[in-house]
Parts: C-alpha cells; sequence; structure tokens
C-alpha cells in the first residue's frame, strides 16, 4: 500500500471547520489506499500568541520552558485532527515528536534533527490507524523537548517522509504552490510547475516562507520530491525536485524578501589580525546566526565592519558587541533594524553575466537605496530599506520578465 506523508500548516487548521476540512482530505486519501502519516501546525497564529504570553511574564524566558510551551500548539492540533478522523470513522492516533521518534540536539528554538526512530508509526500504521504527528518538536537524548525553528513543521514532514521512505510527501498550505514571488505582494506573480532543491534552497533562505529552508535541504538529501499545495483546492500545486528543465536554466526563477533584518556596524575598528575572529566568536557561542558580512578596505590601519542578523536577535547582539568593540579600540557601533533584503535566485545567472547589473537598474529606477550586496553563484541578495520592500520584489519581478515565466 503506498504511504504518503501529508502537512498542513497553520492557517490550514486554524479553526474547527479547518480541521474538518483536513480531516476529510485525510479520508479521501485513505479510501484512495493509501496508508497516511499527517504531520500538523499549530492553529492559526497559536505560536505567536504563546511568543506573547512567554514574553509578558519573563524578558529573558527559560530556553528550555519556552520550548515545552511553544510544542504544546502543534499537540492541540494534533489530537483534534485525530479526533475529527475518530468521528468520521476513521481510526487515527495522534503522537507528539518524543514519540513519533524524532530526535534533536539540545539547541533550543533551533533543534537540528538527528535521526528519525520510526518504530512507533510503523506499528501505528500496521494498526491501520492514520499517524497524526505534532510538527515543528522533537526530543533530545535527555528526553527533553525542543522545538526546530519558526515553520519548522515543514521540516517535520520531509524528515518523517526520508525515515519512513514514504512514496509522496505533500506540504498543504494557504497558497497553490511556489511562486516567482510572494503572490501577496505580487499579483502577478505566477505558480511554477517544478522548482529545484537548490533554487528552493536559496528562496526559502532568503526569506520564500512558503516552505522552511531544512525541509528543502532534507528533500535533497534524501532525494525526497516535495509537492506544495493549497489545502483549500485541488489544483496541482508545485514540485520541487532534482534539477528542473532544460528550458528553464537561462532563467531568474524567483525573487525571495525578506524583512526579518537588522544591521550592526562597528565603526573604527584597528585592521589588524584576530579583530574578526573577537567579534564573531561570541556571537556564535550566543548561538545568534551572523548573514552578511562586509569589511571596508582600511584606510591607515582604520576600517569599518558591517553584518546582519535577524531583527529579533539585534538587541542581544549588540549587548554582546558593545563590550568587544570598546575592548578592541573600535570608535563606535551603531545599529539599523529597519531593513529588508531581496534577492534574484535561478541556476541560469550561473556563469552569466548582466543579471547583477540588471537588478540594479530596477532598483535605482524605483530610486531604492542598496546598502549591502551579497552574492552566491544563483543568487543576488541587496539590503535595503523596509520601507521599499513591495517597489523592490515588483521592480525585479517585471525586470526579469516573470510574469511571462
Ligand atoms: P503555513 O502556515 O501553511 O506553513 P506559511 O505562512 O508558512 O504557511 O507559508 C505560506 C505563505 O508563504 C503564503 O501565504 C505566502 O504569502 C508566502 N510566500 C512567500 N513567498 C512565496 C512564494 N514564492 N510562493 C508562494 N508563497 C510565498
Ligand atoms: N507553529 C510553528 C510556527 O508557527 C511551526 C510551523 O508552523 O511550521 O512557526
Ligand atoms: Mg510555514
Amino acid at each position: 500500500m503506498p504511504l504518503i506523508v501529508h502537512k498542513y500548516g497553520g492557517s490550514s487548521v486554524a479553526d474547527g471547520d479547518k480541521i474538518k476540512n483536513v480531516a476529510r482530505r485525510i479520508a479521501k486519501a485513505r479510501d484512495e489506499g493509501n496508508q497516511v502519516v499527517v504531520v500538523v501546525s499549530a492553529m492559526g497564529d497559536t505560536t505567536d500568541e504563546l511568543f506573547r504570553l512567554a514574553y509578558e511574564i519573563s524578558a529573558h524566558p527559560d530556553d528550555r520552558e519556552l520550548d515545552v510551551l511553544l510544542s504544546t500548539g502543534e499537540v492541540v492540533s494534533s489530537t483534534l485532527l485525530a479526533m475529527a478522523l475518530g468521528t468520521s470513522g476513521y481510526k487515527a492516533v495522534s503522537l507528539t515528536g518524543a514519540q513519533a521518534g524524532i530526535q534533536t540536539d539540545s539547541s533550543y528554538s533551533r533543534a537540528r534533527i538527528l535521526c528519525v526512530d520510526a518504530e512507533r508509526i510503523v506499528s501505528e500504521l500496521k494498526e491501520g490507524n492514520v499517524v497524526i504527528v505534532a510538527g515543528f518538536q522533537g526530543v533530545t537524548q535527555n528526553m527533553d523537548t525542543t522545538t526546530l525553528g519558526r515553520g519548522g513543521s515543514d521540516t517535520t514532514a520531509v524528515a518523517l517522509a526520508a525515515a519512513l521512505k514514504a512514496d509522496e510527501c505533500h506540504i498543504y498550505t494557504d497558497v497553490e504552490g511556489v511562486y516567482t514571488a510572494d503572490p501577496r505582494l505580487v499579483p502577478d506573480a505566477v505558480k511554477l510547475d517544478k522548482v529545484s532543491y537548490e533554487e528552493m534552497l536559496e528562496l526559502a533562505s532568503y526569506g520564500a516562507r512558503v516552505i522552511h529552508p531544512r525541509a528543502v535541504e532534507l528533500g535533497g538529501l534524501y532525494d525526497v520530491p516535495i509537492l506544495v499545495a493549497a489545502s483549500f483546492s485541488e489544483k496541482p500545486g508545485t514540485i520541487i525536485a532534482k534539477e528542473a528543465s532544460m528550458e528553464v536554466r537561462n532563467k531568474v526563477r524567483g525573487i525571495a524578501h525578506d524583512t526579518n533584518v537588522a544591521k550592526i556596524t562597528v565603526i573604527g575598528v584597528p585592521d589588524q589580525p584576530g579583530i574578526a575572529m573577537n567579534i564573531f566568536e561570541p556571537l556564535t557561542r550566543a548561538n545568534i546566526s551572523v548573514d552578511t558580512i562586509v569589511q571596508n578596505a582600511s584606510i591607515e590601519g582604520i576600517t569599518d565592519l558591517t553584518f546582519t542578523v535577524a531583527r529579533n536577535e539585534l538587541v542581544k547582539a549588540m549587548s554582546i558587541v558593545e563590550p568587544v568593540a570598546k575592548s578592541i579600540g573600535a570608535r563606535e557601533c551603531t545599529a539599523n533594524s529597519c531593513l529588508a533584503k531581496v534577492s534574484i535566485v535561478g541556476t541560469g545567472m550561473e556563469n552569466a553575466p548582466g543579471y547583477a547589473a540588471r537588478m540594479f537598474r530596477a532598483l535605482y529606477g524605483e530610486n531604492i537605496n542598496i546598502q549591502l550586496i551579497t552574492t552566491s553563484e544563483i543568487r543576488i541578495t541587496c539590503i535595503i530599506n523596509e520601507d521599499r520592500v513591495g517597489d523592490s520584489v515588483r521592480a525585479l519581478h517585471k525586470i526579469f520578465e516573470l510574469d511571462a515565466t
């Protein structure tokens, strides 16, 4: 019997009626002769609400307690979905991440899956159950609950599909697939039929939140084709799989944007060995990811160092960098939290000149100032003021003719 994994995001299980709709979709998959494992996110904005509560109680919630709290959202939706299926006459059982055998490291709030011990899931499937797994969570060797990072239920789904060697992995959400840009920002955005893991990983890492980057990474690693489609329609969706077809190679495939960006500049740093190490090592120890790093050419032995962090980590990052900057004799430290990244992505850009110039022309055409630029082989990212993000994404979508994809 084919085994399929379905994942339903928060908006797809936001209320009782939506949970019943999901139950109907699962019942249909079961009637069609499949074994079904389902991964669910927390209902609607539950995770945001749990965060809000935690910060109402404490300015610095304990990492371990916070992860247990956040994991409860997915437990609620998984149990309700099991009840909905049971009421319709389908055998179903809900499992927490720990019960489902999802073992992680102990980096709270961004834990990585180390392995999946799928024994319990397999035995529940043998019993004829639909197995509903609470997404976004796992357990350490010491049996402490962890969470996988915001949006991490996608990663749960792909990890389970890989571990169970599922025939299909479907991510159901509130849009009909992966588009050339966020359809909420660009009304002309076009749904892609197929996108490669490589391109999707860059798009997702740079803000296209329709799928979590680690889910894409796992899909590529274990060769799990992933279907992204809507939970509210039967339209075909987008397949994320190995290299897309030849004809689309020579193109920008999509535009991503991310508004969770803050920039720190350390001004007047002595240009000598060990300075970068002194600044970045304490950030790493504090589990803060640093993204774009730019160091100016030095003038008379003095330089400036700029880098970006997630906006919600700015205060913590500044509290670490400011004393370090002082101790190494830097002049001052400044921060800007009203920034955004806009990125163009496409394997067609590899070894082909002209894409950067076209991108800069589009932004110039909108009078948008570029503050920092970074690139990979298949991506160019500009950091700009957040209030121009919509204009820039639309201008880039137009100049790269993505409405004609
Ligand atoms: P879920 O709750 O189902 O996990 P998310 O809110 O995490 O859903 O992701 C879906 C959202 O991703 C869409 O509503 C859309 O606004 C956004 N999005 C951003 N970029 C893209 C893109 N390129 N294609 C489709 N959706 C995108
Ligand atoms: N509920 C979690 C979040 O809001 C995980 C997820 O939805 O994938 O980030
Ligand atoms: Mg999501």
